[in-house]
This record gives C-alpha cells, sequence and structure tokens, in this order.
C-alpha cells in the first residue's frame, strides 16, 4: 500500500483554515523559506533563453554530472565519477528507482522509523517487506543498533540510512556509521545513505557510509538541491549509484521520466560551482533557529526536545502532556493555529513526538510557541 505524505495534507487543511480568516504559524512543511540564490536563478533564465528547453541524456547534463561527482568527492572525501551519477528531477525518484530496480517480493529493506515516509511506502510498493528500526532519543535519534543487528536476515536486500534526519533532526555519529559498516559489509546488499540534509549541520559534518571500508561499491548516495540550494520547485536531484546499477536506473528513468529538465541542470551547476555564501548564510540563519526552538519547546508542559544535528526540523517528545501525537497535532492547529505534524505521521516508532519544521522565520516561531503555551495552560 502507498504511503502519502502527511506534510502535504496538513498544508492544504492549514491554507482552508486560513481562506477562512484564521491566522496560521506554517511548521508543517519541508521546504526552506529562502529563495533560490538570485545568480542560480540567472543561470535558469540565462538556460532558457540559449535553448535548454529541450529533452536532454536520460543520465543527465554531463557537465552537471562532471559538476556532482567533483563536489560529492570533495564532500564526502571518497572518489566519485561522473559515470556513476544519475540526475533525476528531485531527490525522490531515486526512491522509486532504487526500490523497483532492487527489490522484489520475498526481499525485506531495513528503513529509519521514524523516517521519511516514502521509505516505507516504496519498499512495499516494490513487493518487498518494510522491516522498521527504531531511532532512539536519548541516542540523539541514532539507530539502534542491537535491533538493527537482530533485523538483518539473508533476506535483507537493501538499508536505508538517513542523516541528517527527517523528521528528528538527528545525525547518525561516525562510531554507529562504522558498526553499521561491519555488519553490512560481508552481506549481499545495498546501502541507500539519503544525505539530502548534509549541508545543513550544526556541528560536526556527518559521515557517509560509503567512506568506510569496501562500501563504496555497495552504496547509493541520495543527495539534491532542494534543501541546500532552495530548488524545491526546480525539481532536481541525483545519487551516486555503484557503477554495476548505473544502466538499470537509467533505464527506469528513460521509461518514468525520460530525462530531468534541461534548464533546471544548467542552473544547478551554477548551485554546484558558483558562490556558496548564500547556503552558508542560511545555515547560520538555522543554527540560530534550531537553539531557540529547542529552548522555547523545553520551556512548554510536557514537552522535551532534543538537540538537532541538523536539517531543519524539532521532534519534541510531548507523552508528558499526556495526549497523543495525531490529537495533539489536530488541536494545535484548530484551537492554537500551528501547523506541525504528529511524529506517528512518521512511522509507529514517531507516537509520542511532534514534528516542527523551523523554516519559518524567528519571529513566527515566537508566536507559534506562545500559541502552544496559551493551548497546554488554558484552565489549568
Ligand atoms: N529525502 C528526505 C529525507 C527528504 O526529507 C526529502 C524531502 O522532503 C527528500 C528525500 C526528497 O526531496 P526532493 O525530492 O525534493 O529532492
Amino acid at each position: 500500500m502507498l504511503i502519502g505524505e502527511g506534510a502535504f495534507a496538513v498544508l492544504v487543511r492549514a491554507r482552508a483554515l486560513e481562506a477562512q480568516g484564521r491566522d496560521v504559524v506554517h511548521m508543517e512543511i519541508g521546504e526552506p523559506d529562502f529563495q533560490t540564490s538570485p545568480h542560480v536563478i540567472e543561470a535558469g533564465k540565462r538556460a532558457l533563453d540559449a535553448g535548454y528547453t529541450k529533452y536532454g541524456p536520460t543520465q543527465g547534463d554531463p557537465e552537471l554530472r562532471e559538476a556532482i561527482a567533483e563536489y560529492i568527492s570533495t564532500t564526502r572525501g571518497i572518489s566519485a565519477d561522473e559515470s556513476q551519477v544519475v540526475v533525476t528531477p528531485g531527490g525522490k525518484p531515486n526512491l522509486f528507482y532504487t526500490m523497483l530496480g532492487l527489490l522484489g517480493p520475498g526481499d525485506e529493506a531495513l528503513y529509519p522509523n521514524p523516517g521519511f515516509p516514502m521509505y516505507e511506502s516504496m519498499i512495499g510498493c516494490a513487493g518487498a517487506k518494510p522491516v522498521p528500526i527504531p531511532l532512539v532519543e536519548d541516542r540523539g535519534f541514532s539507530i539502534d543498533l542491537d535491533y538493527f543487528r537482530k533485523s538483518l536476515t539473508d533476506r535483507t536486500k537493501l538499508v536505508i540510512l538517513n542523516s541528517p534526519q527527517n523528521p528528528t533532526g538527528g545525525t547518525i555519529p561516525a562510531e554507529d556509521i562504522r558498526a553499521i559498516a561491519e555488519m553490512v559489509r560481508d552481506r549481499d546488499l545495498y546501502v541507500l545513505s539519503d544525505e539530502i540534509y548534509s549541508e545543513i549541520v550544526f556541528g560536526d559534518k556527518p559521515t557517509s557510509i560509503s567512506t568506510m571500508p569496501g562500501m563504496a561499491d555497495k552504496t547509493i548516495i541520495l543527495d539534491g538541491f532542494s534543501k541546500a540550494h532552495r530548488m524545491t520547485g526546480w525539481r532536481i536531484g541525483y545519487s551516486v549509484y555503484p557503477k554495476a546499477l548505473v544502466s538499470m536506473i537509467c533505464m527506469l528513468q528513460v521509461n518514468c521520466a525520460s530525462c530531468t529538465a534541461s534548464f533546471t541542470q544548467r542552473a544547478a551547476i551554477e548551485a554546484l560551482r558558483g558562490p556558496q555564501d548564500d547556503v552558508r548564510a542560511m545555515v547560520e540563519e538555522f543554527a540560530r533557529r534550531s537553539a531557540f526552538i529547542t529552548d522555547a519547546l523545553n520551556s512548554l508542559p510536557g514537552f522535551r526536545c532534543a538537540k538537532p544535528g541538523g536539517a531543519f526540523y524539532a521532534f519534541p517528545n510531548i507523552t508528558g502532556t499526556g495526549i497523543g501525537s495525531n490529537e495533539l497535532a489536530e488541536r494545535l492547529l484548530q484551537e492554537a493555529g500551528v501547523a506541525c505534524l504528529g511524529g506517528d505521521a512518521f512511522g509507529e516508532f514517531g507516537e509520542g513526538y511532534l514534528r516542527f519544521s523551523y523554516a519559518t522565520a524567528l519571529d513566527q516561531i515566537e508566536v507559534a510557541i506562545e500559541r502552544i503555551r496559551k493551548m497546554l495552560t488554558a484552565g489549568s
């Protein structure tokens, strides 16, 4: 069964309330509140004028693939080749292609829970069994390594990792990445490492499992331009695949999308090779908001919030309120005008939490916190 994305559903309902004249603070959608950099927009316009309005190569614009290989090699400290890069309309199609290409009935895939809902959805869509691996709050939302070890079987064909994470904002420390690599290295499986938030970190850069001995040929690195470069609506992402998988992935893409929009890819070259000041400024602003919202959520009755290591999500534990995740998110929307998501929208181990996206101006976050406080303390 396919699973939808709660963020889009709540956004529609919040907009409906606004249409009735209600004021809503939007903390539901996972999209930076910053515009694409002007120099990237200019590059897109120039590309349109220059005639990049036609179909392009299925695997992606060769110059962009080169820029991506260079970027991944530098940032991850591995040697990625442009022949391994497949450019796609957003990062999401890589989940589709990987699951459809690698999984089938009888196979199992391990995925983080709470996690990006498309993981479970796409594993199931490919006919395989989704095996949830719990994230542990008091381990900074890293995975439960014992549970992980016990969940590996001869049927495990894929392991999904995500760091920094949606929805928790947690990161997986290097020692856990090393332990996971040791557990999977000699197994007949691939790892899909979703690194789409890799630029948005507030401390040490997370370690990519692709850097661990023996893992380069087993790891698919998923990344893209939606988050760091604020290009959600341009629909552009990519993955770096082990060489053995590239032709199968291109076959899936030619069947599905043919190729990624040509002018968008030219803009993406500028995003990677042009000035990075806007990316840095955005990450600094997210760091400021992250510190503010963590303290603010911790000051609410019944809330307990771990410090996020990256991305732009806070994931407070709300069991102290005595209200379930879904019910509390619903009441916050209807009674307080604050749109957020129940943790259960990200899987069963998300129950007892809420997800707040702080891709919203600081003054709006302050308004949201005071509205929540007022609702929680009303009548007490
Ligand atoms: N992976 C994670 C963990 C995400 O949170 C998202 C978007 O929210 C994506 C992948 C896909 O992003 P896009 O398709 O916009 O590149």
